[in-house]
């Protein structure tokens, strides 16, 4: 292929993976090269008056498929952010949308700006303006391209997109579907923020039902007292890591952020970690833990489970030789490189791939999209009712058998579900089911030997079926 000598490009080292399963597949090359290539990308130059001046932002947001309505994809703000990567980003989210069964394209957008050098007031003129700038182009409606957080955005952003959004549309009635990720007081829904994070989790719950996969990585049973490295303590990493300290009792040995890395065998308090972050705005400091300015090491700790959750091509051809761990979760966008990826395949160290780990955000995105267009709360017409119903059923157990229920099934069965109960439950299904998708291909194909190759295959399927249904070929 003749990548040997050069770095590849962000967009190359997902197409070179891609490939694998468009061999496996034999999918013709006409019909690849089609599946591969990006539709349309934007590039956007605007002036924003920052302190008296005028300074030109750069933007870009590509939809790398439209088969399906909207095309979806998160908008980063970065210091580093260019064509290729917001292009291989929207690749990966065509993937990473039919790997989990969410009907929508990918797309992806990013803007070249360091956000943490400006005023909230500054962040959101220039917010504003990008987003005026891509709906007036035709790259940001609820019908046909929805962003949502990644890197250096959040709530705060989405609800500002969503605004600008209905000042230009007041006639739109579903201008709330334009964005996801916005606050639940304005048209967002519960558990979004959280979503990437928990679904990465389920990932590996579901991981470790699977007593075979478990065996095969090297690993024994059971998530508790896991030695887990976690890259990134930010929106991803954090609900990630939370999750793993408190629920299963995984420890967190050590976190790489910017800044350097913490170590502590004995497992880090993330909450704790968390707060010193949001104090110091630095990992460096913390006490309960040993620091070292040199972060990249902590990739190389040795662990059961190594999670890169903060940005690209972190495990590359450089480093993967030492990479110290049994399963690798990547939480972040092509945290593993093509060249890197190779490497690790040959070590027999397992990947669970991005596009299906941190589908968990696109998912609960697309429930916030179905509720904004529904303009009802998920669970506003059941919830009474379903405890209705539960506290009649415990008061026939007790006619039927002259006993009190015991306080815990009073609790469990006449309550119902809310939005937050819902989503979670459609999170967990979802990321269950996906797996269990990959899984059938691992299983069933003997040409398949890697979940991220399984799990393209089960995306092409998908993608090639819904091109065939709509005529394209
Ligand atoms: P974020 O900006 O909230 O957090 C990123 C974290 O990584 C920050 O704490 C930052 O300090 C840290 N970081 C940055 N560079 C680093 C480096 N070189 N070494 C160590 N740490 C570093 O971003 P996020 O939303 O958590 O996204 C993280 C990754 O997850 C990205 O690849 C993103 O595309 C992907 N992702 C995010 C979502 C989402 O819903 N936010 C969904 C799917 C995928």
């Amino acid at each position: 292929m003749g990548q040997d000598n050069k770095s590849l490009s962000f967009s190359e080292s997902v197409n070179f993976m891609v490939d694998r399963a468009l061999t496996v597949l034999e999918i013709d090359e006409g019909i690849s090269a089609a599946i591969k290539a990006c539709n349309s990308t934007i590039k956007i130059n605007f002036p924003v008056e920052i302190n008296g001046k005028i300074e030109v932002f750069t933007g870009w947001r590509s939809t790398h498929s439209s088969h399906r309505l909207p095309s979806k994809g998160g908008i980063r703000f970065a210091p580093i952010v260019n064509e290729d990567e917001v292009e291989a980003l929207a690749a990966l989210m065509t993937y990473k949308c039919a790997i989990v069964d969410v009907p929508f394209g990918g797309s992806k957008g990013g803007l070249l700006i360091d956000p943490y050098q400006y005023t909230r007031d500054d962040l959101q003129r220039i917010t504003r303006r990008f987003a005026r700038e891509l709906i007036r182009k035709g790259f940001l409606s609820p019908a046909t391209n929805v962003p949502a957080p990644d890197m250096g955005t959040g709530e705060r952003e989405m609800a500002w997109i969503a605004d600008t959004y209905k000042h230009l549309h007041p006639e739109d009635i579903n201008y709330a579907a334009c964005v996801t990720g916005k606050p639940v007081a304005h048209g967002g829904i519960r558990g979004r923020t959280e979503a990437t994070g928990r679904g990465v989790v389920y990932a590996i719950r579901e991981f470790f039902r699977h007593a075979d996969d478990v065996k095969a990585a090297g690993l024994t049973p059971g998530l508790g007292g896991k030695r887990i490295v976690m890259q990134g303590l930010g929106n991803v990493g954090y609900y990630a890591a939370k999750l793993l300290d408190e629920e299963d009792e995984s420890k967190i040995i050590a976190i790489v952020e910017r800044d350097g890395v913490l170590v502590n065998d004995e497992g880090l308090c993330i909450e704790n970690v968390r707060n010193h972050i949001n104090e110091h705005k630095t990992i460096k400091g913390f006490p309960d833990a040993t620091f070292s300015e040199d972060g990249a090491s902590g990739l190389e700790i040795e662990c059961d489970i190594l999670i890169p959750a903060a940005m690209e091509a972190q495990i590359t051809k450089e480093n993967a030789e030492r990479i110290k761990t049994k399963l690798i979760v990547e939480a972040a966008n092509g945290p593993v490189t093509f060249e890197a990826d190779n490497i690790l395949r040959q070590r027999d160290i397992t990947i669970l791939p991005d596009a299906y780990v941190n589908a968990g955000g696109v998912t609960v995105s697309y429930f916030e999209w179905v509720r904004n267009l529904a303009h009802i709360r998920f669970g506003r017409m059941e919830r009474q009712h379903d405890e209705m119903r539960g506290t009649q059923m415990l008061q026939a157990l007790e006619a039927m058998t002259g006993k009190q229920p015991e306080e815990w099934m009073k609790k469990e069965l006449a309550s119902g579900a809310d939005e937050l109960d819902l989503v979670r439950s459609g999170l967990d299904d979802t990321m269950r089911g996906s797996y269990q998708q990959l899984k059938e291909v691992l299983d069933s194909n003997e040409k398949v030997d890697d979940f991220r190759t399984a799990s393209y295959v089960v995306a092409i399927q998908k993608i090639v079926r819904s091109y065939i249904d709509i005529g394209v070929y």
